[in-house]
C-alpha cells in the first residue's frame, strides 16, 4: 500500500457518478481506454458492488467524444485554439464586463460533481478575484430543500447524520420519493439487510418502482402531496397516543404548534388529497410506531417541490414526535444524489455560503474566512441569487458567465428558456470534459481533466470524506479545473492564493472550514487513505471523526431539535381542464443526471437509449395510445414528443418522464420553475400537462 493506498497493480479510487461514491479499483490497460474497472471489496460502503454506470465508468476515459483542445467561437463556429488564447479571452471578457456593468454582471455556475477542492476554489475565485455575488450551482436543484429543512430542525445539514451501516439496525425505514434500486443499486443491500433483520420497509412513490417492489408497504400518493401524507401520519400518531412525550419534552421545541397543525389535517382529508387509502396510512403508522427505532429517508420526490422545505420538515416532525432522532439506529436522513452533492454544498459555491458550511451574511464567518484568504471581510460580496434565478437573469443582470461542471440546458427546469438565456449572454465560458449541450453554446470551451485523471476529495451522502486518486494521465491538451482557476486568477491580478495541487487546496479548505459546522480541520489525505474515509465534523487530527451526529445534543443554540409547524398546500400548478394530468420526473438505471457522460457510453446507451413517457393503461386507452406510440406531452412551458411506455406501475392520473436527454423528448422542456420560498428549489416533481397522439 502506497502513501495514498494504491493496492497491487490497481489504483484505489471511487466511481465518477452518484453520492454513494462506491469504491473501485482502476487497473492500467494497453487499449484505447487506458484503465479497466476492478472490484475494491475492502471499501465499506459498497463492498465491491457496482452498478452498470460504475462498472462501465472507464469508457468515459477513452478517446470518444472527449474534448482535448480549447475552443473559441469565431464566425459563429467553435474552433480549436491554444490555452493562452482561450484564457486571455476569458480574462479580457470578464474584466470588460465588470468594468462596463459592475462586478455582479459576471456570474459563476458550479456543480455538485466537482471535488471539494474545486468547489472551494471556485467559490474563493468568485468572491476574491471576481468580487461577484452572482454564484450558485446545480446542487440547488438536487437536495437544497432537505438541507434547508435539516438546518431548520437540527441546526446543521449532513445528508445522513448516521452511517449507512445503521440502516439495517432500524426497525422500520420510510423511504420517501427515492428509487435507489435504479439510482444507486449497491445501496439496496442496506434495505435488504433491514428486512432480513425483521425490519420493515415502506416506500412512498407515485410509481411502483423497482425499489417500491421491494417494500413491505408501498404508498403511492399523487405527486406533490407528500406533505399532506406526513401530516396525516402525524395526526394518527397523536390520535393513537404513540408520541414520545419524554423525548419531546427533553430534546425538542415547538411541539404545541406542530401538534395543532397536524391535528387540523384529518386523515379522511389526507386520503382525498393524496389518493392513499386510509387503511394503508394506518398500516404505515403502525409499522413505524411498532418498530422501536425508525428512520425516514427522503430523496428528490418530496424535495423538488415548491414546498419542498416544508415537506421535508413534515417528515422530520414525524421522526421527532416519535422520538426517532438523536439516538442510534433512528432518525431522519436525505439520500443526496450527485457525486459530491454533500461536499458541493459545504465549501462556498452556494449563493449564500462560505466554506465550512458557514453563512455568508454572518460577520464572524466572513471574518474567519477572509483571514484565511488574506482579504478584507468588508470586501467580500454578500449573498447572491439561487441557481434558477441566476440562470433566469442571464443576458439582463448577468452579462458574462463562467460555468464549471454543469449542463443546465438539460438539467434546469423550463430548459428551452434557460438555453435562450444562455444564448443572450455577451460571453459564456464553459469548462467540461465533453462538448455538452451547454458547452456547445459557449464562446470559449476549456477541456479539463476528470475523475481518474486527477486527485481530489469528495464527501459522500453519509458525510464521509473520501479520496479519488489519479489513476491515469490525462490526454495531451487537457488541464485541470484547478489550473484553469490558477491561470485566470493570475491574469486577473491574483498571482497568489490559487494553487494547482489538490492537496494544497484541501489544506487551505481545512483551515477555512475550521470551527464551522462542516469542520474538516482534522482530515488529511493520509487519514482518508488509512481510514477508508473520515466523517465530518473532525476538528483536529486527534479527533476520530463523527459518524453519528446529535447523540448528545442537536446543533441548535439550545441543543434541542426544532419542530416546524407546516401546512399542506397544492402544487404550484395543479391539473385543470386544459392540462389534466400530473407530470413527475426522475432517473433510470443506466443513465446519470443530464447524461453528458453516460449518453456517451455504448453499454449504457444500449440499456437506456432514449426518453419516454410512462403512463397507465387507463390513460392510454382514453388517449387511444398503445405502447411504443409517439405521444406529445405539452405543458405551459413547452411541447415535446416521445414514445409511450404503458404500464400499470404508475397512477392513472400521473405520467413520468426521465430527464437525461436533450432536445425532443426532454422532460425539462416541460417542468415548472416555481421556487420553494426557503430553499429556492424548483418544482421538478409536479406540474400539469396534457398528452396528445403525435
Ligand atoms: Fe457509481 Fe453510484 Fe453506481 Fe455506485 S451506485 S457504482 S457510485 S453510480
Amino acid at each position: 500500500r502506497s502513501k495514498l493506498g494504491a493496492m497491487n497493480d490497481a489504483t484505489d479510487t471511487h466511481c465518477p457518478y452518484c453520492a454513494l461514491q462506491c469504491g473501485m479499483g482502476l487497473r492500467r490497460t494497453e487499449g484505447p481506454v487506458p484503465v479497466s474497472v476492478v472490484e475494491r471489496p475492502g471499501f465499506p460502503v459498497n463492498q465491491g458492488a457496482l452498478c452498470g454506470k460504475g462498472s462501465n465508468a472507464a469508457a468515459v476515459l477513452g478517446p470518444g467524444a472527449r474534448l482535448t483542445t480549447p475552443l473559441i467561437r469565431r464566425d459563429g463556429e467553435l474552433r480549436p485554439a491554444s490555452w493562452p488564447e482561450a484564457l486571455d479571452r476569458i480574462a479580457a471578457e470578464v474584466s470588460g464586463t465588470a468594468a462596463s456593468y459592475g462586478r455582479d454582471a459576471v456570474g459563476v455556475f458550479g456543480g455538485g460533481g466537482l471535488t471539494n477542492e474545486k468547489a472551494y476554489l471556485l467559490g474563493k475565485f468568485a468572491r476574491v478575484v471576481l468580487g461577484t455575488s452572482a454564484i450558485d450551482y446545480n446542487g440547488r436543484f438536487c437536495m437544497s430543500s432537505a438541507a434547508a429543512a435539516g438546518i431548520r430542525a437540527f441546526g446543521v445539514d449532513r445528508g445522513l447524520p448516521f452511517p449507512l451501516e445503521d440502516i439495517p439496525r432500524a426497525g422500520c425505514v420510510i423511504l420517501v420519493g427515492g428509487n435507489p434500486a435504479e439510482t444507486m443499486p449497491p445501496f439496496v443491500r442496506y434495505l435488504r439487510e433491514l428486512q432480513e433483520n425483521g425490519g420493515r420497509l415502506i416506500v412512498v412513490d407515485p410509481r411502483r418502482t423497482r425499489t417500491a417492489e421491494l417494500a413491505d408497504l408501498h404508498l403511492a400518493p399523487r405527486p406533490g402531496t407528500d406533505l399532506a401524507l406526513a401530516l396525516g401520519m402525524l395526526h394518527l400518531v397523536v390520535a393513537d397516543g404513540r408520541t414520545d412525550e419524554a423525548f419531546i419534552a427533553e430534546r425538542t421545541t415547538g411541539w404545541a404548534e406542530t401538534r395543532a397543525a397536524a391535528m387540523a389535517h384529518w386523515p379522511e382529508h389526507v386520503e382525498s388529497v393524496t389518493g392513499v387509502p386510509l387503511p394503508q396510512l394506518r398500516d404505515a403508522v403502525r409499522m413505524f410506531c411498532d418498530a422501536g427505532s425508525a428512520m425516514v429517508l427522503t430523496a428528490r420526490g418530496p424535495e423538488q417541490q415548491a414546498k419542498g422545505t416544508d415537506t421535508v420538515s413534515a417528515w422530520i416532525n414525524l421522526c421527532l414526535a416519535t422520538g426517532n432522532a438523536g439516538r442510534p439506529n433512528a432518525g431522519y436522513g436525505c439520500l443526496t444524489g450527485q457525486g459530491n452533492g454533500q461536499g458541493g454544498r459545504e465549501h462556498g459555491q452556494k449563493a449564500d455560503q462560505l466554506p465550512g458550511y458557514r453563512k455568508l451574511d454572518d460577520p464572524a464567518a466572513r471574518a474567519h474566512v477572509a483571514a484565511v484568504w488574506g482579504v478584507d471581510p468588508d470586501a467580500l460580496p454578500g449573498p447572491g441569487r439561487s441557481a434558477y434565478e441566476l440562470l433566469d437573469s442571464l443576458g439582463t443582470d448577468v452579462k458574462a458567465l463562467l460555468l464549471m461542471g454543469s449542463n443546465p440546458v438539460v438539467s434546469a427546469p423550463r430548459a428551452a428558456h434557460i438555453a435562450d438565456r444562455l444564448r443572450s449572454l455577451d460571453f459564456l465560458a464553459v469548462s467540461d470534459v465533453v462538448l455538452s449541450e451547454t458547452a456547445a453554446l459557449a464562446d470559449v470551451v476549456l477541456p479539463v481533466t476528470q475523475w481518474a485523471e486527477e486527485t481530489g476529495t469528495m464527501t459522500n451522502l453519509e458525510g464521509r470524506v473520501i479520496l479519488r486518486r489519479k489513476a491515469v494521465d490525462a490526454p495531451g491538451g487537457v488541464r485541470s479545473d484547478l489550473e484553469v482557476l490558477h491561470e485566470l486568477a493570475g491574469r486577473l491580478g491574483h498571482g497568489e492564493g490559487f494553487p494547482t495541487e489538490a492537496e494544497k487546496v484541501f489544506d487551505e479548505l481545512r483551515r477555512a472550514s475550521s470551527g464551522g459546522p462542516a469542520d474538516y480541520a482534522g482530515i488529511s489525505y493520509e487519514r482518508i487513505a488509512a481510514e477508508d474515509g473520515v466523517f465530518w465534523p473532525c476538528p483536529s487530527q486527534e479527533h476520530p471523526g463523527t459518524p453519528r451526529l446529535f447523540l448528545d445534543r442537536f446543533a441548535t443554540p439550545d441543543g434541542r431539535a426544532r419542530f416546524t409547524a407546516v401546512q399542506h398546500r397544492p402544487a404550484a400548478e395543479e391539473p385543470d381542464a386544459e392540462y389534466p394530468v400530473r407530470l413527475t420526473t426522475g432517473r433510470v438505471l443506466a443513465q446519470y443526471q443530464s447524461g453528458a457522460q453516460t449518453r456517451r457510453v455504448d453499454a449504457l446507451n444500449a440499456a437506456a437509449p432514449g426518453p419516454f413517457v410512462e403512463l397507465h393503461p387507463q390513460l392510454a386507452e382514453r388517449l387511444g395510445v398503445r405502447d411504443g406510440d409517439r405521444v406529445a406531452v405539452v405543458s405551459r412551458r413547452g411541447r415535446t414528443v416521445t414514445p409511450a411506455r404503458v404500464t400499470t406501475a404508475i397512477r392513472p392520473d400521473t405520467v413520468f418522464m426521465p430527464f437525461h436527454w436533450p432536445g425532443e423528448g426532454s422532460a425539462n422542456l416541460l417542468t415548472n420553475p416555481a421556487l420553494d420560498p426557503v430553499s429556492r428549489m424548483p418544482e421538478f416533481k409536479a406540474c400539469a400537462v396534457r398528452l396528445e397522439r403525435a
